[in-house]
């Protein structure tokens, strides 16, 4: 018996990791065909989280060594400070994201938390430490409780609706049919856009993340959507850390600081006050979006 279980039992908790590294992933890194070769140094310690500290230390990487696509990038963000990433499409944005997560690793340079290197502690606790809020949060065929509930293991329901209140989704949930045990999902309740976001980030919330990592998490709503949404991402940041890429400008202007990113460099960085009256790349991105008034 103990030698069935054994393995099996491991094997569950393989699948569980895998399965919430997924999660956490969501379609933000659009690279889920692609498997990490990244693993655990035997022994390594956990991540040792104090504030959440995130420093990046003249980080370079390429997916292929002869195309580099960060090249030399610093950046610090300190414990409780809200960072935004911009820079056109293909800039390198989710890229720092995925270091971070250390789907891969640097190519050079080093990305610490709290002075660890990245790849000096496990995968598990690193990804324990940060809550990923993607593009599109993906729902599993299962009931709404369950869906929030997979953000922590062994939630009790009292939390799981703690966590739907702060994300401002609790009195939807109510309506529903079944309350919070709707079936939702490809083959139960589809939820709009707006809908799968809220449960995404109240996910998060019962994850209770140091460190919060916002992947363009609203950039497939409306703006309106956007707008009420952003409250609630801009709540949920409180006492974290934030790491957040936009598209929409309007969305960082209250970042503590923004840094933009343009063929993998850092090439401006600042407050947005302090970057328009720079009159640079920012300035001219911030009027271009204000003139097709939807995108701000
Ligand atoms: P952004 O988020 O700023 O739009 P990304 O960080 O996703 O940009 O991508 C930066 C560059 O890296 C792009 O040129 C993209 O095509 C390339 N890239 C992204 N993922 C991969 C991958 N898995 N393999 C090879 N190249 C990739
Ligand atoms: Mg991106």
């Amino acid at each position: 018996m103990i030698q069935i279980t054994m393995p099996l039992n491991f094997l569950g908790t393989v699948y569980r990791e895998i399965r919430q590294a997924l999660v956490d992933m969501g379609e933000m890194f659009d690279l889920l065909d692609q498997p990490p070769d990244v693993r655990d140094t035997p022994g390594a310690p956990a991540l040792q989280v104090k504030g959440g500290t995130v420093d990046l230390d003249r980080v370079s990487f390429g997916y292929d060594p002869a195309r580099p696509i960060l090249r030399d990038v610093s950046l610090r963000i300190g414990a409780g400070e809200t960072v935004a990433i911009v820079g056109p499409s293909g800039s390198g944005k989710s890229t720092i994201g995925r270091l971070l997560f250390r789907f891969y690793d640097v190519t050079g340079g080093a990305l610490r938390i709290d002075g660890q290197d990245v790849r000096d502690v496990t995968l598990s606790s690193l990804h324990g430490a940060i809550g990923v809020v993607p593009q599109d949060t993906v729902l599993f065929n299962d009931t709404i409780a369950y869906n929030i509930a997979y953000g922590r293991e062994g939630a009790s329901r009292a939390e799981v609706e703690a966590a739907a209140r702060a994300a401002r989704i609790h009195d939807f949930i109510l309506s529903l049919p079944e309350g919070y045990d709707t079936a939702v999902g490809e083959r139960g309740l589809k939820l709009s856009g707006g809908e799968k976001q809220r449960v995404g980030i109240a996910r998060t919330l019962l994850k209770n993340p140091p460190i919060l990592l916002l992947d363009e998490a609203t950039s497939a709503l409306d703006t309106q959507t956007e707008q009420s949404i952003q409250d609630e991402l801009r709540a949920a940041g409180e006492g974290r850390t934030v790491l957040t890429i936009a598209h929409r400008l309007s969305t960082v202007v209250d970042a503590d600081r923004i840094v933009v990113l343009e063929a993998g460099r850092i090439i401006e960085e600042g407050t947005h006050a302090a970057l328009l009256a720079r009159g640079g790349k920012y300035a001219a991105m911030w009027s271009r979006q204000r003139a097709t008034s939807d995108e701000v």
